[in-house]
């Protein structure tokens, strides 16, 4: 059904607008967000579109056509972070960071629905908050810039939610734009549109996702982030970003700690390796991000020790029947893998990757073709 049509069902009235915030994937630049380093998402097609109406009376209704159940009815002066453990938490948890912001959100119908895989890496929940955040913005003329919008996002996941995630995918689906990869400093969310039109010359992006999720991540964010910090304050920087790559090697030296060391070399190349990626965007040679990717994920498995077999999988076969270049993205442990190639090897490596989970009985990985997209926007 239609969103409009099911929100006039449940609600017997028509919405006053309807919303659209995407997934994103990630292109390079993986745990550096929280670090206030560099990263490179772009925009996915698949997006949250939710139907919103204002309300004065501080009552909150909230339907997921993709949940099984019936209206979550809340009331804004009662929201507290913490409290709500089910899906209605995250676009609560916008309407709380909102009211926290000093933005008089007097209530709100709200009936939703998602196309972005959930837990897969693809940031489903970031989607849901900024639909949400935009369509409230809209609504109550709250003037707010998108990456003020993305804030509010974080700070519902953060604190309401629970959920400790850094700023990247709000961005990402706040602020991408159609083609582009979004070059984000997570410092001071500075951002610059990076022209990444694969289809016009020939390659294309594979998003590989694995549909598992191991237990092993649960925690592993938190050891990775404390690890970080603890590195930043061996070295004598607020954040990691500090450290400049031409003093990678001799940071290394003054770090005593193995765990810390593998750390902070993840995050110093990686924010090298998101300039490097623009770099070659920016002078064309776009076939030449491919080993920067690769090298990205073997970062990821051996420093950073967040990749898992099945990622690894796609990885490994994926550049074996030659793809250009390939690694995990999101937080790891699980969810989803890139893969850079010619269009014309997409249908092989496909049947690779397909194969190779086959033979070592892993589930089968869901494959799709990744175009960048649009950032959030009002469909009506
Ligand atoms: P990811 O963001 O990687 O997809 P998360 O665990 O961060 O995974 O967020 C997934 C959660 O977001 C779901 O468990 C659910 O609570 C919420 N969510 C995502 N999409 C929808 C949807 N269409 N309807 C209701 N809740 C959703
Ligand atoms: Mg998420």
């Amino acid at each position: 059904m239609d969103i409009r049509e099911g929100f006039e069902e449940l609600y017997g009235t028509a919405p006053e607008g309807v919303w659209a915030a995407p997934g994103r994937v990630n292109l390079i630049g993986e745990y550096t967000d929280f670090n206030e380093g560099f990263v490179m998402p772009f925009a996915l097609p698949h997006t949250a579109v939710a139907a919103v109406s204002r309300r004065a009376d501080g009552v909150l209704r909230l339907h997921s056509a993709d949940i099984e159940g019936p209206v979550v009815e809340l009331h804004v002066d009662e929201l507290r972070p913490l409290t709500n453990t089910s899906w209605a938490a995250y676009p609560a948890g916008v309407v709380w960071a909102l009211r926290q912001a000093g933005h008089a959100i007097t209530g709100a119908d709200v009936h939703l629905s998602s196309t972005v895989p959930t837990g897969a890496g693809l940031s489903s929940s970031a989607a849901l908050e900024v639909v949400i955040a935009l369509a409230l913005n809209d609504l109550y003329g709250l003037g707010l810039a998108r990456p003020e919008l993305a804030r509010i996002a974080q700070r519902a996941e953060n604190d309401f939610v629970g959920v400790p995630c850094g700023v990247m995918d709000q961005m990402a689906s706040a602020c991408a734009s159609e083609g582009h990869a979004l070059h984000l400093d997570c410092r001071d969310l500075s951002i610059r549109q990076v022209p990444f039109d694969l289809a016009s010359l020939g390659m294309a992006l594979l998003v590989v996702d694995t549909r598992v999720k191991h237990a092993l991540g649960d925690g592993a964010y938190a050891e990775r982030r404390e690890g970080c910090e603890e590195g930043a304050r061996q070295l004598g920087v607020s954040h990691l970003r500090d450290v400049a790559y031409e003093d990678l090697a001799s940071s290394l030296e003054r770090l005593p700690d193995e765990r810390v060391r593998r750390y902070v070399r993840h995050i110093v190349s990686d924010d090298h390796r998101v300039e490097k990626i623009v770099a070659l965007l920016d002078a064309g040679d776009v076939r030449a991000i491919g080993p920067v990717l690769t090298e990205g994920h073997i970062s990821l498995r051996d420093d950073l020790r967040i990749s898992c077999p099945e990622l690894d999988l796609v990885v490994d076969t994926a550049n074996a029947s030659g793809a250009l270049g390939a690694r995990m993205t999101g937080g790891g442990f699980g969810g989803s893998a890139i893969v850079l190639a010619e269009e014309t090897d997409v249908a092989s490596i496909t049947k690779a990757i397909e194969e190779a989970f086959a033979s070592a009985r892993f589930a089968a990985p869901r494959v799709f073709e990744a175009v960048p997209s649009p950032g959030a926007q009002r469909l009506s």
